[in-house]
């Protein structure tokens, strides 16, 4: 299947803020093509425009300084490359990674991380301003569902993290792991995986679910499949249910059925995301078990202690190193590939949501203890791979 490349403009932007003027980011490729094909003579100069936006990233025409000035005050008058703009960025962490809060032109506000690593970059991109589903160790779930992210705004994260740290394209790493459901937001996520696949390889692209399954079969679909991850959480319904009350509409297994039914060609795996939780998911009884819910999978597991925060329920807690240790091992002598993230988190409240909420507390409040939400969205960093010895 390809993307939504034919379909009008307007479909995509009808979630946006009302702007005037059309976003040239918020079209898919082949769409933008047409769409400036339509105003812009001679063609090699669509060709120009395009370079200038999906190699460089620029936000204004008049940084194109190979078109003519007439041209740019053309392209003005009618479009816009706006981007989000940043509001707040952590102190760089003692990784490195750094966290960006940034503004969108209705006011609200999201967050991305920069996370370097040996070899490469990863920037953590949020998909919508909120997030409906609810996870109960979520800072972003607990605030509630915003709206969608458009194309312009998704992209827009990617090039002012990586243009401000002048990260190489060819080295960077993409996770869609930020504020957000990304497969709630499907008609902007395709676009969007277009435009980054100019730069990025698919294969370098995680998009990360709370098991939406029609999202992960559309996703299945794609000519140019991203890296999928799926936040699991609990190896039984019941948990799962309590704490990810999406469950119920997804439950475990249509979930893992989806799962099984989505290509993981050329040696890819599905990242299964396990928030522990200190005395409720994290015993190697819990570990066991989860081998057994992905016996068979291509997949490996990424085990994430919990990130606590003053807006999730106090009963939430970051096991003990001991118990992260017996948890994983016993994942690995089930024959599970795992890695475990020692998150820095904490210096820069790097979990999902965590930032905003600091700058949020203030605000009217549901209750704390009704529940609590994740964080799926941390990152690729300081990460231990473990496998069976
Ligand atoms: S973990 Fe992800 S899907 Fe769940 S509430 Fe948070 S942002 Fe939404």
């Amino acid at each position: 299947m390809t993307t939504s490349n034919d379909e009008p403009p307007d479909r995509r932007l009808h979630v946006g803020p009302a702007l005037s003027r059309l976003n040239l980011y918020d079209l898919a490729p082949a769409q933008l093509q047409k769409t400036l094909g339509e105003i812009v003579f001679p063609p090699f100069r669509v060709k120009q425009i395009v370079q200038w936006m999906h190699h460089r990233g620029v936000d204004a025409f008049d940084a194109m300084n190979n078109l003519p000035k007439e041209l740019r005050a053309k392209l003005a008058e009618r479009f816009t490359l706006e981007f989000p703009h940043v509001l707040e960025r952590t102190a760089p962490a003692s990784d490195g990674s750094q966290k960006y809060l940034f503004v969108l032109p209705d006011g609200n506000r999201i967050e991305s991380v920069y996370m370097p690593m040996r070899d490469r970059t990863s920037i953590c991109l949020s998909s919508q301003a909120g997030c409906a589903v609810g996870c109960t160790f979520c800072v972003t779930g607990f605030f509630g569902a915003g709206r969608n992210l458009t194309p312009s705004e998704m992209v827009g994260q990617f090039f002012i993290v990586q243009r401000e740290h002048d990260v190489p394209l060819e080295l960077m790493n993409v996770v869609f792991m930020g504020m957000g459901e990304p497969l709630l937001n499907m008609e902007n996520l395709v676009p969007t995986l277009d435009m980054l696949y100019t730069n990025v390889a698919p294969k370098r692209v995680t998009v990360s679910t709370s098991g939406i399954i029609p999202g992960i079969d559309e996703l299945a679909k794609l000519d140019r499949r991203p890296n999928l991850a799926v936040s699991i959480n609990a190896p039984d319904r019941k948990r799962r249910e309590e704490i990810m009350p999406i469950t119920k509409k997804y439950p475990l297994d249509a979930l893992m059925a989806a799962l099984h039914r989505y290509p993981t060609d050329r040696g890819r795996e599905v990242t299964i995301e396990y928030v522990l939780l200190a005395g409720y998911n994290d015993s190697p009884a819990d570990a066991a078990a989860l081998a057994r819910l992905i016996h068979g999978l291509r997949a490996k597991v990424n085990a994430i202690p919990f990130n606590e925060d003053p807006n999730l329920p106090k009963w939430m807690q970051r096991p003990t190193d001991e118990a992260i240790d017996d948890f994983v091992d016993a994942l690995v002598e089930s024959g599970a590939h795992v890695t475990v993230r020692r998150s820095k988190g904490r210096e820069i409240a790097a979990a999902c949501g965590q930032l905003r909420g600091k700058t949020e507390r203030k605000l009217p409040q549901r209750r704390v203890d009704r529940a609590l939400r994740t964080e799926p969205a941390e990152i690729e960093r300081d990460v231990v791979h473990r496998e069976r010895r």
